[in-house]
This record gives C-alpha cells, sequence and structure tokens, in this order.
C-alpha cells in the first residue's frame, strides 16, 4: 500500500511516517502541502519520493491506494471528501471535520464508496488504556460509578500556532483535546455521553480560541464523567481515573503520545501496580488499519468514532459559551 500525505504537518513528521513505514508493505510516496516549496522541503527531510501542491494530481495518482490527512482542521472534511470520491482509503487526524454534521457526511461517502474511514485517536491504542479496560471488563471495579480526566498539559512551542488564535481553523482546546478524551471515555464504557456541562477559559497562551475547559458529562448508566483540559499547564500530570463500587484506577501520564505512565488498582485488598504493554499508540493504529484494509477487523477507531468524540466536543463548547446543559447530537450515526 503506497499513501499520500495531506498535510506537511509536525503530527506526519512526528509519528505517522514512522508508523505507515512500519506495516509491512506499507510505504509513503508524496506529500501534499499549499506550499510547493515547504512540501519538496518536508518530502526531502523525510525521504518522500514526491511532493505537490495539488489535491487533484495527488488523488489522481492510481499507485496511492490510502492518505492520511493532517492538514489543519477546516481542510479535513474538503480533502476527505475528494479522497473518498477519488476511491482512496482515508485515514482523518481529529477532530473529523469542524462539526459532527460535516463528520457524519464523510463517513456515509466512505460507505457508499466502499472505501475504509478511520479516525487517529491514538489514546485507546496505549497499552495503558488497553489494560485499563481490561481491568474494567473483567469486573475488578465493580459497577463503575464515575471517570476523571486530567489532561492539562503545557502546549510546546511549536505548536502555538492555529491552535491558540485560529478558532476557523479548528484551533481552541475543545476540539484539540476534548474529542481524545471523549473517545477515550466511550473506548471505556462502551456508551455515548448524553448530556454536558462545561465552562471554558481564556488564559494565558489564548489569542483568541480558548484554551481551558471543564466539563461534566452524564452517561446513559449514569456514570458521571468530570474533565479538564487545558493548554496552559506546565506542571500538571496528565491522569485517567475510574472509580467503581469494588475497585478504583488511578493512572497518571497516561493522556499522552508515548507509552508511558503509571496504573495503580486500589481494592479492599490494598494497592498495586498494574503493568501494561509499552507498543507505540500510532503503530498500533496503522497496523489495525492495515488489517482492516486486507478484511481482518475494523481500524481502532472508526469513522463513526470521529462522529461521535466531536459530537461530545461540539457539545462542550456549546454547553460553556452558553453556560446550559446540553443534550449530545450524534446525527444518526
Ligand atoms: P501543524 O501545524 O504542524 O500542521 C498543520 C498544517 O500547518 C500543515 O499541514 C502545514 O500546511 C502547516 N504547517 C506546519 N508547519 C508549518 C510551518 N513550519 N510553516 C508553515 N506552515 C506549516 O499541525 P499538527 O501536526 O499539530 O496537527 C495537524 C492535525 O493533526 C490537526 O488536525 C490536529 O488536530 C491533528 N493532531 C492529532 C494528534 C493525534 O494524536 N491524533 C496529535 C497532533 C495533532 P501544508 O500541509 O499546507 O504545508
Amino acid at each position: 500500500m503506497q499513501w499520500g500525505l495531506i498535510g506537511a504537518s509536525t503530527i506526519a513528521a512526528e509519528h505517522m511516517i514512522g508508523a505507515i513505514r512500519a506495516q509491512n508493505g506499507h510505504s509513503v510516496k508524496a506529500v501534499l502541502s499549499a506550499n510547493a516549496e515547504r512540501g519538496a522541503g518536508f518530502a526531502s527531510a523525510h525521504g518522500i519520493p514526491s511532493s505537490t501542491a495539488s489535491l487533484d494530481e495527488m488523488l489522481s495518482d492510481d499507485d496511492i491506494g490510502a492518505v492520511y490527512i493532517s492538514a489543519t482542521n477546516e481542510k479535513h472534511l474538503p480533502q476527505a471528501m475528494a479522497a473518498i470520491a477519488a476511491g482512496k482509503h482515508v485515514m482523518c487526524e481529529k477532530p473529523l471535520a469542524m462539526s459532527a454534521a460535516d463528520a457524519a457526511k464523510m463517513v456515509s461517502a466512505a460507505e457508499e464508496a466502499g472505501v475504509l474511514l478511520a479516525t487517529n485517536h491514538h489514546l485507546r491504542n496505549a497499552g495503558s488504556h488497553l489494560a485499563i479496560k481490561a481491568l474494567i471488563q473483567d469486573g475488578k471495579l465493580g459497577e463503575v460509578l464515575s471517570v476523571r480526566i486530567f489532561h492539562a498539559v503545557l502546549l510546546p512551542e511549536h505548536l502555538r500556532g492555529w491552535r491558540l488564535s485560529d478558532s476557523a481553523a479548528g484551533g481552541g482546546v475543545i476540539p484539540d483535546i476534548v474529542v481524545h478524551d471523549a473517545d477515550t471515555v466511550r473506548f471505556h464504557l462502551e456508551e455515548d455521553p448524553q448530556e454536558v456541562v462545561a465552562m471554558e477559559s481564556h488564559g494565558s497562551l489564548s489569542r483568541g480560541a480558548e484554551d481551558g475547559a471543564m466539563s461534566v458529562w452524564r452517561m446513559p448508566s449514569g456514570v458521571q464523567v468530570m474533565t479538564h483540559e487545558s493548554f496552559t499547564h506546565p506542571f500538571a500530570p496528565s491522569g485517567f481515573e475510574v472509580h467503581g463500587t469494588k475497585g478504583s484506577v488511578i493512572a497518571r501520564n497516561v493522556m499522552t503520545q508515548r507509552p508511558v505512565g503509571e496504573i495503580a488498582l486500589i481494592t479492599a485488598a490494598g494497592s498495586r501496580e498494574v503493568s501494561f504493554a509499552n507498543h507505540g499508540l500510532y503503530d498500533r493504529s496503522l497496523a489495525l488499519f492495515a488489517d482492516a484494509l486486507n478484511g481482518n477487523g475494523q481500524p481502532s477507531a472508526t469513522g463513526v468514532d470521529g462522529v461521535k468524540s466531536l459530537a461530545v466536543a461540539e457539545a462542550v463548547k456549546q454547553a460553556a459559551v452558553t453556560g446550559r446543559a446540553v443534550t449530545i447530537d450524534y446525527h444518526g450515526v
């Protein structure tokens, strides 16, 4: 499978080119950048055979069977729709689009065209989260009562562009991080959040877009979820906690792109450390996508998962702006 990269992005450079190349028989053939010179420089820096500034040119290349979309968020919908129409399989970055309604259009188009559409939600691929999910499924926590997510970080300097200033490009901590938290909660609890209340903040890094958010979600089962996302916290460890009638999981440093962190399981018997696998998160995301291309299973996060995570983030934004509780609209997916 030869891939086209749509977007000469940081995430492609830091994680995804390597993850594609780690799959047997997969390679990167071309990169698209709106700036031809930048594209050529990116191709040369990463050993990619060609670059182009024309989406049509990339999509008319019959050697390219799949594309990875990691341009800024407002471009995902038109780029994905064009790729799907050209019969390419699509691995798209989160958020899939600027609205859940648009993301649902991508899912319908991919279904009709018979191509694979996946969302690059990395956290559900982490050994840490797979281990936490196994504890929940094995009944070690009893009945789940609540989840707490700590996802307040310091945005690295090299990423302090559109994310802080440009809501039109999908900037803001809500589209950037709440979608990941929503996907992670859905992955663990296997149900979709129903209703949210939220507040956002415009702190020291904001240049227009929100750089902090806190929210509370009600799950259909009655489980309550509390989340904190931020770009401005230099020293706060990230974390994920699940509390149940028989036990609690306290995980730290697990809302991250790297296979790191610590997990403790606390029960009546005391506290014990839980070990977990340390494979690359993006490697596993690509491996499951490659398996699905071969007719084996599903991508780790499908297009539908991408619609649902965005629907939650959209509701959090609306709740923060209006000060009201918002019922989540999943647009029929
Ligand atoms: P970047 O800002 O690095 O890249 C986005 C676009 O900005 C690129 O496609 C490129 O446009 C342009 N760009 C990048 N660097 C430069 C530069 N030095 N000078 C001029 N233009 C530049 O974004 P990220 O890689 O952080 O994010 C891209 C997408 O990936 C987003 O949708 C984001 O939400 C998602 N993401 C997902 C993560 C995950 O874990 N799933 C983690 C990080 C991001 P062009 O291609 O036209 O040259």
